[in-house]
């Protein structure tokens, strides 16, 4: 048997662990930021008819340009936008991948505002790209002044805003995203993965003016997809052919692309839950802080509360009781997603049994 460190591992990942969140199976699962409501029987059969007809094709590769699928993204979105501003991976973290690969690599920064998504980390060292982080205001937001001296002082080609950001909630206005691209010549790439829970306007609408910016976007959280892997991005052309210089030949499969469309053209039914997810999460919240919890400000379907002296230890109590949740982000708190409204009083009656829930 041959071992890890018998084989000759690239030196910066010895050493290193498979990252990702525990996949546990408990009855209630709120630690990826997933959507709770699973397809409904309509669009299931729709699914699967799709994938009968795209079977009947499987001895032959599939669009390598995806370009029925950029184009109904392009549809969703808007303003504008057609498929040759579209770009489309396997998951958003693949589409930042792409990016990292293209304009990332030996010699160049990305940088990013800490705390803030946790696999950020992982494209900029897979692609060998120096991994540059500023912190983030004491209460997580960002402004203008803030971006462009890190900016400044950096000089990373590639610049990751996340709004609302993984795993605060919180969010970065138009205004300053406008002024960062104004006062500097990075790629600014604006990661809206949780946009659609927000109230707050889409940085889609600075595209048209602004040639360096790349809005990324999934289907996971939303459009209630992260099993089917499908994230995107919407920007000028030029960084759509970047994408397609660097991508592995048909890197999305026929199935991903047929149950995307469906998906797709049943957008208002899949996007119908996303204001009620918001308003658990905000529920949530303001029950925590009733309880005393501290709690960021989040637009999102996810919200993020504590302080616990021991966080690692509310996790345990709450998944011995079937619930897990995630231990992320600043020291002593809990990051929850939003599940339906009977898993969220069942997570709010276990934190209410721990004793004492503060110490
Ligand atoms: N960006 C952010 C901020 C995220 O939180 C996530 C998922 N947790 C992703 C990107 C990646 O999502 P996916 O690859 O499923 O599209």
């Amino acid at each position: 048997m041959i071992s890890l460190a018998d084989l000759p591992l690239r030196d910066d990942l010895v050493g290193q662990e498979p990252y990702g969140a525990p996949q546990i199976d408990v009855p209630i699962v709120l630690n990826v930021n997933e959507n709770p409501y699973p397809p409904s029987q309509v669009i299931r059969h729709e699914m699967a008819a799709a994938i009968v007809s795209a079977a009947g094709t499987l001895n032959r590769y599939p669009d390598r340009e995806a370009l029925g699928l950029r184009g109904d993204l392009a549809a969703y979105l808007g303003h504008g936008l057609s498929a040759e501003n579209v770009w489309v991976a396997n998951g958003s973290n693949e589409v930042m991948a792409h990016l990292l690969t293209a304009f990332g690599g030996p010699g160049r920064r990305v940088l990013t505002f800490t705390p803030t998504y946790s696999m950020y980390p992982e494209y900029a060292r897979n692609t060998c790209t120096e991994y540059v982080t500023v912190p983030r205001h004491p209460d997580y937001t960002l402004d203008a002044d803030l971006v462009l001296g890190a900016i400044a002082e950096h000089r990373p080609t590639v610049t990751l805003i996340t709004t609302p950001n993984n795993p605060t909630g919180t969010t970065v206005d138009l205004a300053t995203i406008e002024a960062v691209l104004e006062g500097s010549d990075t790629l600014l790439v604006v990661d809206e993965a949780y946009q659609e829970f927000s109230s707050g306007p889409s940085a889609l609408e600075l595209l048209a003016k602004h040639p360096r910016l790349i809005v990324s976007r999934t289907m996971s959280k939303a459009f209630a997809l992260a099993g089917g892997r499908v994230g995107y991005l919407a920007a000028a052309p030029a960084i759509v052919d970047a994408c397609r210089i660097v991508r592995l030949p048909y890197h999305l499969s026929a199935q991903t692309q047929a149950i995307a469309r469906v998906a797709l053209a049943h957008s208002d039914e899949l996007l119908a839950q996303v204001r009620s997810l918001a308003a658990e999460a905000r529920a949530f919240e303001d029950w925590a802080r009733g309880r005393g919890y501290e709690v960021i400000d989040s637009e999102s379907n996810f919200s993020l509360f504590g302080r616990f002296p021991d966080r690692h230890r509310v996790w345990q109590d709450l998944l011995d009781r079937g619930i897990l949740i995630r231990e992320t982000g600043p020291a002593g708190f809990l990051r929850v997603s939003a599940g339906t409204p009977d898993e969220m009083a069942i997570l709010r009656s276990a934190l209410d049994e721990l004793s004492p829930p503060l110490e």
